[in-house]
């Protein structure tokens, strides 16, 4: 068997980064969490940085700060304008230090994203994305912002941050300046290629002056814009070049716009797919370029290494996941490592939704303080009845916790409904929650019974029984509901039935959207990078503007014949994530998948469904009509159980089928654990 270090070498070995030594090759990137809004949010923040540090990423950067009043995310962004203020951060460092790691603070200058009255740009062009159009910047406010940056910095500096990341990618005021995109000035500040540069430029002289030579300077170039009129990879070079030349220590990489059209880092994006990106800059710098975005195994960040695409990794989401990724790794644990499956669903989505992050297959993160980690005083006998996300998250607590678990699981594997979910595009991730789980009850001795249907009579003994017994898919009361062209959704991703080439999905709800995608999208779209980048229309060698070659909405050849139905009047995929509901929704208008809103079902038959739409009958031809109708609780046991006078608690979807949720499961798994 392979030693740690030999699985990982580069991986795991130190780097010079200007002054400093980092012990090893990962930087946890920057993350917004809101804690810094939250009562406690410095020991909230202390508790969650220096959980990463103990967990031996080398170097921490922290959420962005706006250097001045005009660069905040929103109302409630934080700033590093006031020394004072800074001054409060020391705790966090000093945490950070403490662990053996660094940590730099990444100041934000928001740009045209602001989400504020008033919000500045170098020309007057709303972001799409912004209901807020910006106000042009005086060449004298110009000036200021290069100051403010630099006081900003010199803040971090005393509060004991060992540098600052300048964030100049994703779209935000840096990078509005170096693309005639979003820069139409006619000043020094815009037009030729040099003018465009001349902000982040300054900006980094004047860090750098102020600052001096210890300081680490970590400078976040847009390594692909994706976006119409973007840099094209000669101008990103030469920017990379005289950011080098200004005095950075390193170039840290942002792919993609907040605004572009193009997915970047969630679930429908193959691993590794920018690392192109870096590679183009690497080679025409000296300083160490780093690799970020859907990077989320040591095995491929060591890949990304030793092929000489990049010197370090950035990873965010991975850490959020599993705060303890790299000394797993470099205790050749890999395989205990809880995977970031890329579904922004607790990240990036409750951070949109003005909620603190956390993440799907860790609830403990940014929620450090609300946990303990045992060992317990008295060791229970518990008992979990059902292996699916909610069940195995409350036994494999419970476990490490130190009580003594028996799962009962009816299926003769793991994993409940993701065993389904898997199955979608771009859903393949969710093996390696099932990976974890099962290398996890494994460590902590979960006595597993697969294939066990517990009856209530051998759960009596337990002194607490978990019900985590799932759903069964709902059957809409639709006259000809048992035609044989109907299936189930479940019937459907398992592979138990195959559709035909002209399908009806009634139930426009996350698995509804989900079935759409499986039955019009090859899995290769989310797992090879070729075509990945041949349906969104990405330049594969990141030369051309943007790196984009055509419209990434353009439609694709067609295949299957869908329609997604709903009886609600609003907006199909209303209720999906916002971070990856655009996603679906546009991948699927691409593959001409119809949707129809406010719809009445009437009959099946063999002629199709038979509908009711704005006051006139309709029948809708079909080879399938799927079912994607909800699910009910499973929920006999349990009610048994109480009658029986059994300590029973029910969690997931046997306790609220209609909010069926992996993060809500996982979440109810692991506190109920905690609470035994
Ligand atoms: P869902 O979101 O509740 O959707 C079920 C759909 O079925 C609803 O849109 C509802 O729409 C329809 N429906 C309900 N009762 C019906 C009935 N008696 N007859 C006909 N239609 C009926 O549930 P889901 O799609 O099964 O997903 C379950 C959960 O999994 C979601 O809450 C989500 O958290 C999670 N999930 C999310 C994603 C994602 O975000 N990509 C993917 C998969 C799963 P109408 O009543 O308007 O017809
Ligand atoms: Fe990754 Fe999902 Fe967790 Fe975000 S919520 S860190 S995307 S697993």
């Amino acid at each position: 068997m392979n030693t740690p270090i030999a699985a990982h070498p580069t991986l795991l070995s130190p780097l010079r980064v200007g002054k400093h030594e980092l012990r090893n090759r990962v930087i946890m990137g920057s993350m917004h969490t809101r804690l810094e809004s939250e009562p406690d949010g410095i020991a909230k923040q202390v508790a969650f940085y220096g959980e990463r540090a103990r967990g031996e990423a080398a170097l921490i950067i922290t959420g962005g700060f706006s250097p001045n009043a005009a660069g905040v995310l929103d109302a409630e962004g934080p700033r590093l304008d006031d020394a004072e203020e800074a001054m409060e951060l020391k705790p966090i460092c000093d945490a950070v230090h403490a662990e053996g790691s660094l940590i730099c603070a990444q100041v934000l200058h928001t740009g045209r994203y602001a989400k504020i009255e008033g919000c500045v740009a170098p020309s007057a062009i709303r972001a799409p994305i912004n209901r807020y159009t910006p106000r042009e910047l005086s060449g004298e406010e110009i000036r200021q912002t290069i100051a403010d940056f630099a006081q900003a910095s010199v803040n971090a500096q005393s509060a004991g941050f060992d540098g600052v990341e300048i964030m100049a990618s994703e779209g935000y005021l840096l990078n509005e300046f170096t693309v005639n995109h979003t820069n139409k000035r006619t000043d020094e500040w815009g037009g030729s290629m040099e003018n465009r540069h001349r902000f982040p430029v300054e900006v980094v002289r004047a860090v750098r002056a102020a600052c001096g030579p210890e300081f680490m300077i970590i400078y976040r170039i847009s390594a692909a814009d994706l976006i119409e009129h973007g840099a094209p990879t000669g101008e990103i070079i030469a920017l990379a070049q005289a950011i080098e030349t200004a005095g950075a220590d390193m170039l840290n990489t942002g792919i993609g716009w907040h605004e572009a059209r193009v997915p970047t880092i969630a679930y429908p994006v193959p691993r590794g797919a920018w690392r192109q990106a870096p590679a183009n800059i690497k080679q025409a710098v000296s300083i160490p370029v780093v690799a970020s975005n859907r990077i989320n195994t040591p095995d491929l960040a060591e890949d990304i290494l030793t092929s000489g695409d990049a010197d370090m990794i950035s990873m965010a989401r991975p850490l959020l996941a599993d705060p303890h990724f790299m000394r797993k790794t470099r205790q050749g644990h890999a395989d205990r490592i809880n995977t970031c499956i890329a579904c922004n669903q607790a990240c990036l989505d409750f951070i949109f939704s003005s909620k603190v992050a956390s993440c799907l297959v860790n609830p403990r993160a940014c929620h450090e303080t609300e946990f303990h980690d045992g060992p317990v005083e008295t060791a229970k006998n518990i008992a979990v009845v059902g292996g699916g996300a909610a069940g195995m998250a409350a036994a494999t607590e419970a476990a490490r916790l130190g009580h003594k678990v028996t799962l009962f699981e009816a299926a003769p594997e793991l994993g409940g409904q993701l065993n389904l979910a898997r199955a979608a595009p771009g859903k393949g991730e969710f093996d390696e929650l099932l990976r974890y789980f099962r290398v996890q009850m494994k460590d902590c001795g979960v006595d597993l019974r697969l294939g066990h249907a517990a009856s209530a009579d051998e759960l009596s003994g337990f002194d607490h029984v978990v019900i985590a017994t799932g759903v069964t898919p709902r059957i809409p009361d639709i006259p000809g509901i048992d035609h044989a062209k109907v299936a189930r959704y479940d019937e459907i991703l398992s592979g138990a039935r195959e559709a035909g080439d002209t399908v009806l999905v009634l139930g426009a709800g996350g698995i509804g959207f989900d079935v759409a995608e499986f039955l019009v999208t090859p899995n290769e779209a989310t797992t090879d990078r070729k075509t990945f980048f041949e349906t969104w229309n990405v330049d594969p060698d990141f030369s051309a503007a943007g790196a984009v070659i055509g419209d990434p909405l353009a439609p694709l050849p067609g295949g299957r014949k869908v329609t997604l139905l709903q009886r609600k009047t609003t907006k199909p995929g209303k209720g999906l994530g916002v971070s990856t509901g655009w996603i679906l929704r546009n991948a699927l208008r691409k593959h001409g998948v119809q949707t129809l809103a406010g719809v009445s079902y009437e009959q099946i038959d063999d002629w199709g469904l038979h509908i009711l739409l704005d006051g006139e009958r309709q029948t809708l031809a079909a080879d399938t009509i799927i079912l994607c109708t909800g699910q009910e609780p499973v929920r006999d046991l349990y009610n048994t159980l109480r009658e029986a006078g059994v300590n029973a608690t029910m969690i997931g979807g046997a306790e609220e089928a209609s909010e069926l949720d992996a993060m809500r499961a996982i979440d109810e798994g692991v506190r109920l654990a905690q609470s035994f």
